[in-house]
């Protein structure tokens, strides 16, 4: 039996998303379809939209890879999970290859992402492979449409700090404290390190200092060579060495890829979370002085979510103060006011209204 989804579709960059229907086949062995609760909206997903970025599938394509939404039909193996919530992350790894057998199925070269590879989370439903599913039972307390951003901007942050090794003690630099970069703030802190927040907004950055961070600096009004010597000080007087300074560059623009680099200091450690398409001119040379260490991350192996959503359930990473809720059909007009910095909050679409 099909089921008839209601999608927004991306017909042609730099154009409005179009809404029509999408029939959809039923789950073959290895799928499962989902009945989406809410869907994250992504700067990803602007990019695709406004042309700057090429989705790996080819146009029309239903954009959204923030999924949390239920199990409506799976293949037999998964027939556990009908009937139940689940978070669909953004990268979903084949579970086979090598990449995936080494602890490394977020880089699975055989990956999927809703909304980048196949039809995505801004419509009624979405079929997608069954086994890397995660049910939410486990987060029970939390309204469950906010964990669509565990799909990605949470669980990504996750990685990233597991990617820096981050520990009890160290100082973590997060440049850019929006979006992923919020929840860096927020994961860094419960694990115990010390959290300074650099952005160039004082909403940002006074809600930064509500959920984690000791330090905010305004690079927005600090130039970046003033940025440079407070976060270095401070980090420095909570006794830190610069060996167990973890830089996360979130922000995505090349200012703050800058910055971040210029963060870089003896042994320290720098991990890539933001996308920007730009390029930006760095002295590589610097790594070789500093024997310093720059890694890059993307997205999140399944197997971490369940510690996320421990972290969420027990009140250690709060999602409410960063999201905010909108209908679907307003995604356009969304799309417009993210491109113009007009939102502060992740914003989570019910395709429902
Ligand atoms: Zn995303
Ligand atoms: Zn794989």
């Amino acid at each position: 039996m099909t089921t008839t989804a209601t999608a927004w579709f991306l017909d042609t960059p730099a154009q409005p998303l179009v809404r029509r229907e999408l029939a959809l086949d039923e789950p073959a062995a290895d799928q499962a379809l989902v009945e989406v609760i809410a869907c994250g909206l992504c700067h990803t997903d602007l990019g695709f939209a406004d042309g700057s970025v090429k989705p790996r599938h080819a146009l029309p394509l239903v954009l959204g890879h923030e999924v949390v939404g239920t199990v409506r039909a799976a293949g037999a193996a998964h027939a556990a999970l009908v009937g139940r919530s689940v978070i669909v992350p953004a990268v979903l790894p084949c579970g086979r290859c090598e990449f995936c057998r080494s602890g490394r199925a977020n880089a699975c070269p055989s990956q999927q992402m809703p909304g980048n590879d196949i039809h995505g989370g801004f419509a009624t439903h979405l079929l997608v492979p069954a086994a890397p599913l995660v049910p939410v039972e486990a987060a029970a307390g939390t309204p469950v449409e906010e964990l669509a951003v565990v799909a990605d901007a949470v669980s990504t942050a996750y990685q990233a700090v597991r990617r820096a090794a981050l520990g009890p003690g160290d100082a973590a630099l997060v440049v850019g404290a929006g979006g992923v970069g919020g929840f860096v703030v927020q994961i860094a802190r419960a694990l115990g390190a010390h959290v300074v927040a650099c952005d160039v907004g004082a909403e940002r950055l006074a809600t930064a200092q509500g959920h984690g961070a000791e330090v905010a600096l305004d690079a927005g009004t600090l130039p970046a060579a003033e940025v440079r010597k407070a976060a270095h000080a401070q980090a420095r007087g909570w006794g830190v060495p610069s060996l167990r300074w973890r830089i996360f560059e979130c922000s995505g623009t090349p200012a703050g890829q800058q910055l971040a680099f210029g963060l870089l200091s003896r042994g320290a450690t720098l991990v890539q979370v933001g996308f920007t398409p730009a390029a930006v001119e760095v002295r590589l040379s610097n790594l070789m002085a500093f024997d310093a260490t720059v890694h890059g991350t993307w997205g999140c192996p399944p197997d971490a979510y369940p510690e996320v959503l421990r972290l969420i359930a027990a009140g250690r990473v709060r999602l409410g103060p960063y999201v905010d809720r909108a209908p679907l059909s307003r995604v356009n007009a969304l799309l417009e006011d993210m491109a113009h910095h007009r939102l502060t909050r992740r914003m989570l679409l019910d395709p429902r209204s």
